[in-house]
């Protein structure tokens, strides 16, 4: 290159790419690990009645299926407190039981072989009251507890506070409910201070975690349907998770808990938190584009969803960027001339017509998923 093309650059520094985890203490939700070096979990909840047991475990089977490691369901009557002793025997994934309002259920959750329970301090009846007495319950059965403080239903004794400091107001309740805790000698027990906002919910978990070592379960509620919970959720984890704070998720969509499952799996691969599976790499298409960009890529996307190996799929639309990315990729086409040039681990190896890419790419990912399974997952790029 010519001398006069080069200019000073600044040193080469190796870039993190999201900090160090926060060393928090380590808890058991039945077989997970939560918080120390254990990976970072993905929660749901069950949107069956829980009194229903075929629908309730057949929804947690699949939300195992998409990648869930930790399940909550509801428990607001007697019926489903009956039936939590068959759903945690067969669920495959630790079943948390979540408690507001009547603190029988929580004794009974945990008598129930539950592997977790949830509580919420700010609706439980005289909560404090009974912290001794649920602190020896979870030893006796080794159940993991989490002070789950939210918003909409906070001790009254703070919503003063609230009105002017809401995310100070929400560590102050987490922070009281585990004194009562640590107390009675309990320590087994994470926390999540949940808002709908996710800049007052980001400022709760950062100065919560500045506060205390617990596991901290993040959670932006009532994210809102689909689309909007999706951003929140994304952004507000994003941030935190970046940060080195956050050992549980749980995103919350009005809408199939499938997708919240799918949601907070990209978000943990998105910063290689979780091995990445399955991903595309697709350009946006524009005015060079010489073939449909978005179509192929939704197809291929489609078409290669449930793939669990680690293969990245580039769908480029032009050749300005398109032979780069595909070469970075596993697979990858390259598009020009209503044509696409198939490469693969750098290499062209053929050209097809337009309407021969999804299939070709499809047929090529699938033959390399066998020969990953044979010879063992690739380094994923990052
Ligand atoms: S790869 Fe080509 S078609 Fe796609 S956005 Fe870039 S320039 Fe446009």
């Amino acid at each position: 290159m010519a001398d006069d093309l080069l200019i000073d650059l600044p040193d080469d520094k190796p870039v993190p790419t999201v900090a160090t985890r926060r060393r928090t203490r380590m808890i058991h939700v039945g077989a997970v690990a939560m918080g120390g070096d254990a990976p970072v979990s993905v929660q749901s909840m069950t949107t069956t009645l829980t009194a229903d047991i075929n629908a309730t475990l057949q929804q947690i089977a699949q939300l195992t299926a998409a990648g869930c490691d930790i399940v909550r369901v509801a428990v607001p009557s007697q019926d489903d407190a009956d039936a939590l002793p068959a759903i945690a025997a067969k669920s495959r994934i630790p079943v948390v039981a979540d408690i507001h309002f009547n603190p029988k259920y929580v004794f009974a959750a945990i008598g129930a072989g539950c592997a977790g329970v949830r509580v919420n301090p700010g609706n439980i009846k005289r909560f404090d009251d009974k912290v001794g007495e649920i602190a020896r319950a979870a030893v006796d059965h080794g159940t993991g507890l989490r002070i789950g403080i939210n918003a909409g239903s906070l001790d009254k004794r703070l919503m003063e506070m609230y009105r002017t400091d809401p995310a100070g107001a929400l560590v102050q309740s987490a922070l009281n409910e585990a004194r009562l805790f640590e107390d009675v000698g309990f320590h087994d027990f994470a926390i999540s201070v949940k808002h709908h906002d996710p800049v007052i919910m980001i400022q709760a978990y950062r100065r919560l975690s500045e506060a205390c070592d617990y596991p901290l379960h993040l959670g932006v509620t009532e994210a809102g349907p689909a689309f909007q919970g999706t951003i929140k959720s994304s952004v507000a984890f994003g941030a935190l998770l970046a940060e080195g704070i956050g050992d549980t998720i749980r995103v919350s969509l009005s809408a199939d808990p499938v997708e919240e499952v799918k949601v907070g799996v990209k978000i943990l691969e998105s910063l290689n938190l979780r091995p990445r599976q399955f991903e595309i790499v697709s350009c946006p298409s524009c005015g060079r584009a010489q073939v449909d960009v978005c179509t192929l890529a939704e197809q291929v996307t489609e078409a290669l969803k449930d793939m669990t190996v680690p293969i990245r799929v580039a769908v480029m639309g032009c050749v300005v960027n398109g032979p780069g990315e595909a070469r970075e990729a596993d697979l990858g086409v390259a598009s020009g001339n209503g044509k696409g040039q198939i490469i693969a681990k750098g290499q062209v190896i053929r050209t097809v017509p337009e309407d021969e890419i999804v299939e070709t790419l499809v047929t090529m990912a699938h033959e390399m998923a066998a020969d990953f399974a044979e010879q063992g997952s690739p380094q994923v790029i990052v």
